[in-house]
């Protein structure tokens, strides 16, 4: 199986190029990155510290996409619809990591899905996709007595808010309880707010330092308070589970599949 990467340059691009390196079982396909990048024309294993491969980071994804059986995206959100629709035509699997989608973005991927197999998730980790099945579980059983609070910090550089991941266990907690998220979520508190609705689910976002991600699920009730948590502390989480969700790919149906499809919690 080939592995392409796009945004090959970028914080998880590197890690993800080091996974597919290591991983057995499958070759690296190439890597793109934005025009202008200094990464553009380096080879991809040097770029990581590793031997050259004979690849260099091209600008081109219609040619990485033709080349690749699976490509793996873990970009900005405006370059999904192109890569979407380039899977599309190429038939080749994707993995979506990206985070801050809009509608627009998300129904490019869920048009992919009809021709090729494509997994998302906002976290591809093994503890966060157990933590978001907990967090159903821990709401389901507490009902609204207990107020949720959903918060995380990342690193100084992340630019969407809250995290997907945080998002992702809002809506695990309102599916526990049966309802939407939309209808109860309560993404900011500034001034004089009032007090707390019965049934919120609360997020609160913490930014800095080059923490790689911490998620923690607060049910507080009267007299008592649960949390329920997971911090990651390396970003090779990430990449291994998005290397494992690119080889759980072969051979499957199109489809939009998540990590808990890949690690067989569904
Ligand atoms: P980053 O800014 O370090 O890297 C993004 C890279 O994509 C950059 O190098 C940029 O030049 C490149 N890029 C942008 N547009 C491109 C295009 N059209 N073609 C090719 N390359 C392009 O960001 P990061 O910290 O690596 O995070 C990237 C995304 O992954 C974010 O949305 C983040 O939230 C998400 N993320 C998801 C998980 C997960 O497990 N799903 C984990 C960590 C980060």
């Amino acid at each position: 199986m080939k592995i392409g990467i796009v945004g090959c340059a970028g914080r998880m691009g590197r890690n993800l190029v080091r996974a597919v390196l290591a991983a057995e079982g499958v070759a690296l396909a190439g890597g793109t990155e934005t025009a202008g990048n200094p990464a553009i024309d380096e080879d991809v294993a040097v770029l990581v510290g590793e031997p050259a491969c004979g690849l260099t980071v091209g600008n081109d994804p219609a040619a990485l996409l033709d080349a690749g059986d699976v490509v793996i995206d873990f970009t900005v959100p405006a370059a999904v619809i192109g890569h979407a629709s380039l899977a599309a035509r190429h038939g080749c699997a994707l993995v979506v990591g990206t985070t801050g989608l809009a509608s627009e973005q998300q129904e490019a991927l869920a048009a992919a899905g009809e021709v090729v197999p494509v997994v998302q998730a906002a976290n591809m980790s093994v503890g966060v996709n157990l933590l978001l099945g907990l967090t159903r579980q821990v709401a389901a059983i507490l009902g609204d007595d207990y107020d949720i609070e959903i918060v995380e910090m990342h690193h100084r550089h992340k630019v969407d808010a809250p995290s997907g991941t945080a998002l992702a266990l809002g809506h695990a907690a309102a599916a526990g309880r049966g309802i939407a998220l939309d209808a109860v979520s309560q993404r900011v508190r500034d001034g004089h707010v009032g007090s707390r609705r019965r049934g919120e689910i609360g997020f609160a976002t913490l930014r800095g330092g080059d923490v790689v991600g911490d998620h923690t699920v607060v049910f507080a009730g009267d007299g008592e308070r649960i949390e329920i948590g997971h911090r990651a502390s390396s970003r090779e989480v990430f990449a291994r589970g998005a290397v494992r969700a690119a080889q759980w790919t072969a051979g499957r149906p199109p489809g939009l599949y998540s990590m808990r499809n890949v690690l067989g919690l569904e």
